[in-house]
Protein backbone atom coordinates (compact mmCIF):
# COMPACT_ATOMS: atom_id res chain seq x y z
CA UNK A 1 0.00 0.00 0.00
CA UNK A 2 1.41 3.07 -0.79
CA UNK A 3 1.06 6.24 1.78
CA UNK A 4 1.26 9.88 1.63
CA UNK A 5 2.82 11.46 4.66
CA UNK A 6 1.94 15.30 5.96
CA UNK A 7 3.70 17.93 6.83
CA UNK A 8 4.00 18.45 10.68
CA UNK A 9 0.82 19.96 11.84
CA UNK A 10 -1.04 19.31 8.91
CA UNK A 11 -2.98 16.46 10.39
CA UNK A 12 -5.01 18.69 12.24
CA UNK A 13 -8.37 19.00 9.73
CA UNK A 14 -7.96 14.83 9.07
CA UNK A 15 -8.27 14.25 12.67
CA UNK A 16 -11.53 16.42 12.73
CA UNK A 17 -12.64 14.15 9.95
CA UNK A 18 -12.65 16.52 7.38
CA UNK A 19 -12.14 15.00 4.29
CA UNK A 20 -9.70 16.84 1.88
CA UNK A 21 -5.84 17.33 1.91
CA UNK A 22 -4.48 19.88 -0.18
CA UNK A 23 -1.23 19.50 -2.04
CA UNK A 24 0.63 22.12 0.02
CA UNK A 25 -0.16 19.84 2.90
CA UNK A 26 1.91 17.01 1.80
CA UNK A 27 5.27 16.43 2.54
CA UNK A 28 6.22 12.96 0.79
CA UNK A 29 4.98 10.16 -1.51
CA UNK A 30 2.27 10.13 -3.93
CA UNK A 31 0.17 7.18 -5.94
CA UNK A 32 -1.74 6.70 -9.42
CA UNK A 33 -5.02 8.59 -10.18
CA UNK A 34 -7.59 7.33 -8.12
CA UNK A 35 -5.05 4.72 -6.12
CA UNK A 36 -5.74 4.30 -2.31
CA UNK A 37 -3.18 5.34 -0.21
CA UNK A 38 -2.80 5.44 3.31
CA UNK A 39 -2.29 9.25 5.02
CA UNK A 40 0.10 9.35 7.60
CA UNK A 41 0.94 12.33 10.05
CA UNK A 42 4.99 13.48 9.94
CA UNK A 43 5.50 10.80 13.32
CA UNK A 44 3.65 8.01 11.12
CA UNK A 45 0.55 7.86 12.80
CA UNK A 46 -2.62 6.90 10.41
CA UNK A 47 -5.11 9.40 9.51
CA UNK A 48 -7.13 8.26 6.99
CA UNK A 49 -7.55 6.01 3.76
CA UNK A 50 -8.26 8.39 0.63
CA UNK A 51 -8.09 8.42 -3.08
CA UNK A 52 -4.85 9.81 -4.28
CA UNK A 53 -5.54 12.74 -7.58
CA UNK A 54 -2.37 13.79 -8.81
CA UNK A 55 -3.39 16.89 -11.12
CA UNK A 56 -5.80 18.17 -8.09
CA UNK A 57 -5.38 20.93 -6.12
CA UNK A 58 -7.18 18.54 -3.63
CA UNK A 59 -4.51 15.94 -3.61
CA UNK A 60 -6.42 13.33 -1.89
CA UNK A 61 -10.47 13.12 -0.31
CA UNK A 62 -10.61 10.27 2.37
CA UNK A 63 -12.57 7.11 2.14
CA UNK A 64 -12.17 6.57 5.78
CA UNK A 65 -10.74 7.15 8.85
CA UNK A 66 -10.85 4.02 10.36
CA UNK A 67 -7.64 2.12 9.81
CA UNK A 68 -9.33 -1.54 10.42
CA UNK A 69 -11.40 -0.49 6.92
CA UNK A 70 -10.62 -2.22 3.60
CA UNK A 71 -11.27 0.09 0.69
CA UNK A 72 -12.83 -2.58 -1.66
CA UNK A 73 -15.74 -3.22 -3.16
CA UNK A 74 -17.78 -4.51 -0.09
CA UNK A 75 -16.85 -0.95 1.51
CA UNK A 76 -18.44 1.12 -1.74
CA UNK A 77 -21.91 -1.41 -1.18
CA UNK A 78 -21.99 -0.32 2.32
CA UNK A 79 -21.73 3.37 1.61
CA UNK A 80 -24.00 3.08 -1.42
CA UNK A 81 -26.33 1.37 0.80
CA UNK A 82 -26.05 3.93 3.66
CA UNK A 83 -26.87 6.74 1.09
CA UNK A 84 -29.55 4.88 0.11
CA UNK A 85 -31.28 4.09 3.40
CA UNK A 86 -31.00 7.63 4.44
CA UNK A 87 -32.74 8.87 1.87
CA UNK A 88 -36.03 6.09 1.88
CA UNK A 89 -35.85 7.18 5.74
CA UNK A 90 -36.90 10.75 4.56
CA UNK A 91 -39.87 9.96 3.39
CA UNK A 92 -39.42 12.36 0.07
CA UNK A 93 -43.07 12.38 -1.59
CA UNK A 94 -41.11 12.60 -4.98
CA UNK A 95 -39.50 9.91 -7.00
CA UNK A 96 -37.10 12.39 -8.13
CA UNK A 97 -34.27 12.31 -5.61
CA UNK A 98 -30.69 12.65 -4.63
CA UNK A 99 -29.64 9.54 -3.46
CA UNK A 100 -25.49 10.43 -3.40
CA UNK A 101 -24.52 13.87 -2.49
CA UNK A 102 -20.72 13.63 -2.36
CA UNK A 103 -18.70 13.87 0.59
CA UNK A 104 -21.61 13.97 2.86
CA UNK A 105 -22.28 10.38 1.66
CA UNK A 106 -18.59 9.52 2.50
CA UNK A 107 -18.61 9.42 -1.24
CA UNK A 108 -16.24 12.09 -2.61
CA UNK A 109 -16.75 13.60 -6.06
CA UNK A 110 -19.67 11.51 -6.66
CA UNK A 111 -23.44 12.28 -7.61
CA UNK A 112 -26.35 9.95 -7.97
CA UNK A 113 -30.00 10.99 -8.79
CA UNK A 114 -32.22 8.57 -9.13
CA UNK A 115 -35.90 9.95 -11.54
CA UNK A 116 -38.09 7.27 -11.39
CA UNK A 117 -36.56 4.06 -12.88
CA UNK A 118 -33.37 5.51 -14.12
CA UNK A 119 -30.39 6.41 -11.91
CA UNK A 120 -28.07 9.72 -13.23
CA UNK A 121 -24.54 9.78 -11.99
CA UNK A 122 -21.60 12.08 -12.00
CA UNK A 123 -18.20 10.59 -11.09
CA UNK A 124 -16.22 13.97 -10.36
CA UNK A 125 -13.38 12.72 -8.55
CA UNK A 126 -10.17 10.76 -9.57
CA UNK A 127 -11.29 8.14 -6.76
CA UNK A 128 -14.90 7.45 -7.89
CA UNK A 129 -13.59 7.24 -11.40
CA UNK A 130 -11.01 4.65 -10.22
CA UNK A 131 -13.79 2.62 -8.81
CA UNK A 132 -16.89 3.12 -11.29
CA UNK A 133 -17.22 -0.02 -12.19
CA UNK A 134 -17.88 -1.35 -8.56
CA UNK A 135 -19.97 1.77 -7.67
CA UNK A 136 -22.29 1.25 -10.90
CA UNK A 137 -22.81 -2.34 -9.48
CA UNK A 138 -23.46 -0.94 -5.76
CA UNK A 139 -25.88 1.50 -7.40
CA UNK A 140 -28.06 -0.83 -9.30
CA UNK A 141 -27.88 -3.72 -6.61
CA UNK A 142 -28.87 -1.02 -3.84
CA UNK A 143 -32.09 0.80 -5.67
CA UNK A 144 -33.00 -2.38 -8.26
CA UNK A 145 -33.09 0.70 -10.86
CA UNK A 146 -31.37 -1.15 -14.13
CA UNK A 147 -30.65 1.86 -15.79
CA UNK A 148 -27.68 3.71 -14.90
CA UNK A 149 -26.49 6.78 -17.29
CA UNK A 150 -23.18 8.40 -16.79
CA UNK A 151 -22.76 12.76 -16.63
CA UNK A 152 -19.74 13.10 -15.86
CA UNK A 153 -18.93 15.88 -18.01
CA UNK A 154 -18.93 18.63 -15.28
CA UNK A 155 -15.85 21.15 -15.91
CA UNK A 156 -15.08 19.92 -12.43
CA UNK A 157 -13.68 17.08 -13.82
CA UNK A 158 -10.66 18.63 -15.74
CA UNK A 159 -9.33 19.82 -12.06
CA UNK A 160 -8.41 16.10 -11.72
CA UNK A 161 -7.57 15.53 -14.88
CA UNK A 162 -9.83 13.74 -15.87
CA UNK A 163 -11.30 14.03 -19.52
CA UNK A 164 -15.68 14.01 -20.09
CA UNK A 165 -17.82 10.76 -20.17
CA UNK A 166 -21.34 10.46 -20.74
CA UNK A 167 -23.89 7.35 -21.73
CA UNK A 168 -24.89 4.52 -20.43
CA UNK A 169 -23.26 3.03 -17.70
CA UNK A 170 -25.76 0.22 -16.69
CA UNK A 171 -28.40 -1.14 -19.42
CA UNK A 172 -30.19 -4.72 -19.20
CA UNK A 173 -28.90 -6.08 -22.67
CA UNK A 174 -32.01 -6.11 -25.39
CA UNK A 175 -33.74 -9.75 -25.68
CA UNK A 176 -32.69 -11.40 -28.22
CA UNK A 177 -34.20 -10.60 -31.57
CA UNK A 178 -36.59 -7.85 -29.90
CA UNK A 179 -40.12 -8.07 -29.87
CA UNK A 180 -40.55 -7.01 -34.12
CA UNK A 181 -39.52 -10.07 -35.79
CA UNK A 182 -35.83 -9.75 -35.29
CA UNK A 183 -34.42 -6.02 -34.89
CA UNK A 184 -33.03 -5.44 -31.57
CA UNK A 185 -35.45 -3.31 -29.39
CA UNK A 186 -34.10 -0.02 -29.06
CA UNK A 187 -32.10 0.99 -26.01
CA UNK A 188 -34.50 2.50 -22.99
CA UNK A 189 -35.10 6.43 -23.60
CA UNK A 190 -32.85 9.22 -21.94
CA UNK A 191 -36.35 10.77 -21.14
CA UNK A 192 -38.31 10.57 -17.75
CA UNK A 193 -40.97 11.83 -16.52
CA UNK A 194 -41.40 12.56 -12.36
CA UNK A 195 -43.71 14.22 -10.26
CA UNK A 196 -43.09 16.67 -7.55
CA UNK A 197 -45.28 18.73 -5.06
CA UNK A 198 -48.22 17.09 -7.23
CA UNK A 199 -46.78 18.24 -10.34
CA UNK A 200 -45.10 15.78 -14.05
CA UNK A 201 -42.28 16.86 -14.51
CA UNK A 202 -40.22 15.64 -17.27
CA UNK A 203 -35.95 15.65 -17.88
CA UNK A 204 -33.66 13.99 -20.01
CA UNK A 205 -30.48 12.61 -18.27
CA UNK A 206 -28.39 13.08 -22.01
CA UNK A 207 -29.63 16.35 -22.47
CA UNK A 208 -30.28 18.35 -19.92
CA UNK A 209 -28.46 19.96 -17.12
CA UNK A 210 -26.02 18.33 -14.68
CA UNK A 211 -27.85 15.02 -13.88
CA UNK A 212 -31.24 16.57 -15.68
CA UNK A 213 -32.73 18.41 -13.07
CA UNK A 214 -32.35 20.58 -10.31
CA UNK A 215 -33.50 18.39 -7.26
CA UNK A 216 -31.89 20.58 -4.66
CA UNK A 217 -34.66 22.98 -5.09
CA UNK A 218 -37.80 20.83 -4.33
CA UNK A 219 -38.69 22.02 -1.34
CA UNK A 220 -38.36 25.84 -1.97
CA UNK A 221 -40.43 25.08 -4.96
CA UNK A 222 -43.36 24.15 -3.07
CA UNK A 223 -42.95 27.06 -0.86
CA UNK A 224 -43.00 29.12 -3.17
CA UNK A 225 -46.54 27.75 -4.60
CA UNK A 226 -47.92 28.20 -1.11
CA UNK A 227 -46.44 31.57 -0.61
CA UNK A 228 -47.93 32.76 -4.13
CA UNK A 229 -51.59 32.00 -2.90
CA UNK A 230 -51.04 33.42 0.41
CA UNK A 231 -49.44 36.71 -0.56
CA UNK A 232 -52.59 36.65 -3.64
CA UNK A 233 -49.37 36.95 -6.58
CA UNK A 234 -50.55 37.17 -10.06
CA UNK A 235 -47.44 38.20 -12.20
CA UNK A 236 -44.42 36.34 -11.36
CA UNK A 237 -40.62 36.66 -13.26
CA UNK A 238 -39.48 33.61 -12.80
CA UNK A 239 -35.70 34.26 -13.55
CA UNK A 240 -33.44 31.93 -14.44
CA UNK A 241 -36.31 28.94 -14.75
CA UNK A 242 -34.37 26.21 -16.37
CA UNK A 243 -37.80 23.53 -17.31
CA UNK A 244 -39.91 25.92 -15.56
CA UNK A 245 -40.58 24.15 -12.08
CA UNK A 246 -41.00 27.86 -9.78
CA UNK A 247 -43.61 28.45 -12.78
CA UNK A 248 -45.43 25.55 -12.57
CA UNK A 249 -45.65 26.56 -8.87
CA UNK A 250 -46.42 29.59 -9.74
CA UNK A 251 -49.71 28.76 -11.52
CA UNK A 252 -50.27 26.28 -9.09
CA UNK A 253 -50.17 29.29 -6.72
CA UNK A 254 -52.34 31.02 -8.55
CA UNK A 255 -50.74 33.24 -10.14
CA UNK A 256 -52.27 34.44 -13.80
CA UNK A 257 -49.05 35.44 -15.82
CA UNK A 258 -45.69 34.06 -15.50
CA UNK A 259 -42.31 35.12 -17.34
CA UNK A 260 -39.64 32.34 -17.57
CA UNK A 261 -36.50 34.05 -18.70
CA UNK A 262 -33.60 31.56 -19.45
CA UNK A 263 -30.32 31.31 -21.63
CA UNK A 264 -31.26 28.23 -22.92
CA UNK A 265 -33.94 27.81 -26.02
CA UNK A 266 -34.48 23.90 -25.22
CA UNK A 267 -35.02 24.49 -20.97
CA UNK A 268 -37.68 27.17 -21.99
CA UNK A 269 -39.60 24.85 -24.42
CA UNK A 270 -39.39 22.31 -21.75
CA UNK A 271 -40.75 24.81 -19.21
CA UNK A 272 -43.64 25.13 -21.52
CA UNK A 273 -44.96 21.42 -21.83
CA UNK A 274 -44.39 21.20 -18.03
CA UNK A 275 -47.45 24.44 -17.96
CA UNK A 276 -49.74 22.59 -20.43
CA UNK A 277 -49.16 18.70 -19.13
CA UNK A 278 -50.34 20.19 -15.76
CA UNK A 279 -53.23 21.53 -16.98
CA UNK A 280 -52.67 25.32 -16.96
CA UNK A 281 -53.14 27.63 -19.83
CA UNK A 282 -50.53 27.95 -22.46
CA UNK A 283 -51.01 31.26 -22.52
CA UNK A 284 -50.16 32.11 -18.60
CA UNK A 285 -46.74 31.47 -19.31
CA UNK A 286 -44.48 33.94 -21.50
CA UNK A 287 -40.99 32.42 -22.18
CA UNK A 288 -38.63 34.78 -23.17
CA UNK A 289 -34.85 33.36 -24.28
CA UNK A 290 -32.38 35.62 -23.04
CA UNK A 291 -29.80 37.02 -20.43
CA UNK A 292 -31.37 37.85 -17.15
CA UNK A 293 -29.40 40.64 -16.53
CA UNK A 294 -30.64 42.72 -19.81
CA UNK A 295 -33.92 41.51 -19.01
CA UNK A 296 -34.56 42.59 -16.05
CA UNK A 297 -32.77 46.44 -17.33
CA UNK A 298 -35.35 46.04 -19.98
CA UNK A 299 -38.80 45.64 -17.78
CA UNK A 300 -37.29 48.41 -15.23
CA UNK A 301 -37.15 50.90 -18.33
CA UNK A 302 -40.48 49.72 -19.37
CA UNK A 303 -41.96 50.33 -16.12
CA UNK A 304 -42.48 46.69 -15.46
CA UNK A 305 -44.26 45.30 -11.90
CA UNK A 306 -44.11 42.00 -10.89
CA UNK A 307 -45.88 41.15 -7.71
CA UNK A 308 -43.37 37.78 -7.29
CA UNK A 309 -39.99 37.63 -8.89
CA UNK A 310 -37.41 34.49 -8.47
CA UNK A 311 -33.71 34.74 -9.13
CA UNK A 312 -32.09 31.20 -9.18
CA UNK A 313 -28.91 32.08 -11.16
CA UNK A 314 -26.31 29.47 -11.82
CA UNK A 315 -23.00 29.36 -9.85
CA UNK A 316 -21.60 32.89 -10.11
CA UNK A 317 -18.54 31.78 -7.21
CA UNK A 318 -17.01 28.43 -8.00
CA UNK A 319 -14.55 29.03 -4.79
CA UNK A 320 -13.93 32.01 -2.16
CA UNK A 321 -11.46 33.81 -4.78
CA UNK A 322 -14.38 34.39 -7.31
CA UNK A 323 -16.09 36.00 -4.52
CA UNK A 324 -15.89 39.61 -4.99
CA UNK A 325 -16.53 39.70 -8.42
CA UNK A 326 -19.66 37.04 -7.69
CA UNK A 327 -20.88 39.57 -5.21
CA UNK A 328 -21.50 42.32 -7.48
CA UNK A 329 -23.08 40.59 -9.95
CA UNK A 330 -25.47 38.99 -7.21
CA UNK A 331 -26.36 42.35 -5.83
CA UNK A 332 -26.64 43.67 -9.20
CA UNK A 333 -29.73 41.43 -10.48
CA UNK A 334 -31.20 41.45 -6.69
CA UNK A 335 -30.82 45.21 -6.76
CA UNK A 336 -32.89 45.21 -10.11
CA UNK A 337 -35.14 42.50 -8.88
CA UNK A 338 -36.20 44.60 -5.61
CA UNK A 339 -36.70 47.54 -8.24
CA UNK A 340 -39.33 45.78 -10.12
CA UNK A 341 -41.28 44.62 -7.28
CA UNK A 342 -44.40 45.75 -6.48
CA UNK A 343 -44.89 46.85 -2.74
CA UNK A 344 -46.04 43.82 -0.68
CA UNK A 345 -44.76 41.46 -3.14
CA UNK A 346 -42.50 38.05 -2.64
CA UNK A 347 -39.16 37.93 -4.18
CA UNK A 348 -37.22 34.28 -3.41
CA UNK A 349 -33.71 34.52 -3.97
CA UNK A 350 -31.17 31.96 -4.44
CA UNK A 351 -27.12 31.71 -4.57
CA UNK A 352 -25.69 28.12 -5.13
CA UNK A 353 -21.95 29.36 -4.90
CA UNK A 354 -20.08 27.73 -2.48
CA UNK A 355 -17.57 30.52 -2.42
CA UNK A 356 -20.88 32.86 -0.69
CA UNK A 357 -21.73 31.49 2.66
CA UNK A 358 -25.18 31.85 3.94
CA UNK A 359 -24.16 35.28 5.60
CA UNK A 360 -22.44 37.23 3.20
CA UNK A 361 -25.16 35.89 0.41
CA UNK A 362 -27.72 37.82 2.92
CA UNK A 363 -25.19 40.64 3.33
CA UNK A 364 -25.21 41.14 -0.35
CA UNK A 365 -29.05 41.30 -0.68
CA UNK A 366 -29.20 43.59 2.06
CA UNK A 367 -26.92 45.88 -0.18
CA UNK A 368 -29.11 45.40 -2.82
CA UNK A 369 -32.18 46.44 -1.11
CA UNK A 370 -30.22 49.80 0.00
CA UNK A 371 -29.40 50.55 -3.30
CA UNK A 372 -33.12 49.99 -4.81
CA UNK A 373 -34.02 52.25 -1.98
CA UNK A 374 -36.65 49.29 -0.51
CA UNK A 375 -36.67 47.41 2.70
CA UNK A 376 -38.39 44.17 2.65
CA UNK A 377 -39.39 41.56 6.15
CA UNK A 378 -37.24 38.55 5.78
CA UNK A 379 -39.93 35.13 5.66
CA UNK A 380 -37.33 32.20 5.59
CA UNK A 381 -33.74 31.42 5.12
CA UNK A 382 -34.05 28.72 2.30
CA UNK A 383 -31.78 26.01 1.87
CA UNK A 384 -31.23 22.51 -0.64
CA UNK A 385 -33.58 19.79 0.22
CA UNK A 386 -32.43 17.22 2.96
CA UNK A 387 -31.60 14.60 0.53
CA UNK A 388 -28.90 17.46 -0.45
CA UNK A 389 -27.18 16.74 3.00
CA UNK A 390 -24.70 18.81 4.38
CA UNK A 391 -22.33 16.94 7.62
CA UNK A 392 -21.02 18.28 10.80
CA UNK A 393 -17.70 17.80 9.59
CA UNK A 394 -18.04 18.98 6.31
CA UNK A 395 -19.53 22.25 6.33
CA UNK A 396 -17.88 23.41 2.49
CA UNK A 397 -20.56 20.86 1.48
CA UNK A 398 -23.12 23.53 2.28
CA UNK A 399 -23.91 25.60 -1.32
CA UNK A 400 -27.43 26.50 -1.75
CA UNK A 401 -28.82 29.20 0.26
CA UNK A 402 -31.30 31.52 -0.38
CA UNK A 403 -34.63 34.21 1.36
CA UNK A 404 -37.47 34.44 0.85
CA UNK A 405 -38.56 38.02 1.55
CA UNK A 406 -41.82 40.24 1.69
CA UNK A 407 -41.13 44.01 0.00
CA UNK A 408 -42.65 46.52 2.52
N1 LIG B 1 -34.62 27.48 -11.05
C1 LIG B 1 -34.31 26.34 -11.88
C2 LIG B 1 -32.83 26.03 -11.93
C3 LIG B 1 -31.96 27.16 -12.44
S1 LIG B 1 -30.38 26.66 -12.96
C4 LIG B 1 -35.14 25.16 -11.41
O1 LIG B 1 -35.87 25.27 -10.43
O2 LIG B 1 -35.06 24.09 -12.04
C5 LIG B 1 -29.75 28.10 -13.70
C6 LIG B 1 -30.31 28.42 -15.08
O3 LIG B 1 -29.78 29.68 -15.47
C7 LIG B 1 -29.98 27.46 -16.20
O4 LIG B 1 -31.17 26.99 -16.76
C8 LIG B 1 -29.20 28.29 -17.24
O5 LIG B 1 -29.57 27.99 -18.57
C9 LIG B 1 -29.64 29.68 -16.89
N2 LIG B 1 -28.71 30.78 -17.19
C10 LIG B 1 -27.39 30.85 -16.96
N3 LIG B 1 -26.91 32.07 -17.24
C11 LIG B 1 -27.97 32.81 -17.66
C12 LIG B 1 -28.12 34.18 -18.07
N4 LIG B 1 -27.10 35.01 -18.09
N5 LIG B 1 -29.36 34.60 -18.41
C13 LIG B 1 -30.41 33.75 -18.40
N6 LIG B 1 -30.32 32.46 -17.98
C14 LIG B 1 -29.12 31.99 -17.63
Amino acid sequence: MKAITLREGKERSLLRQHPWVFQGSIAKGGADSGETVRVQAQDGRFLAWAAFSPASQIRARAWSFDEAERIDAAFFARKVQQAVAFRARLAIDSDGIRLVHGEADGLPGLVVDRYGDLLSAQFLSAGVERWKDVIADALVAATGCPYLYERSDASVRQLEGLAPVTGWLRHPPNPAGGTDGGQDTPRRTTEVAIHENGWQLTLDVAEGHKTGYYLDQRDNRGLFARLVRQLGCKTVLNCYSYTGGFSVAALEGGATEVTSVDSSGPALARAQAHVVMNGYEASAHITLDADVNGSLRQFLKEGRRFDAIVLDPPKFAPSAAHADRASRAYKDINRLAFMLLNPGGLLLTFSCSGGINADLFHKIVAGAGMDAGVDGYLLRRLEATSDHPTTVNFPEGEYLKGLAIVRK
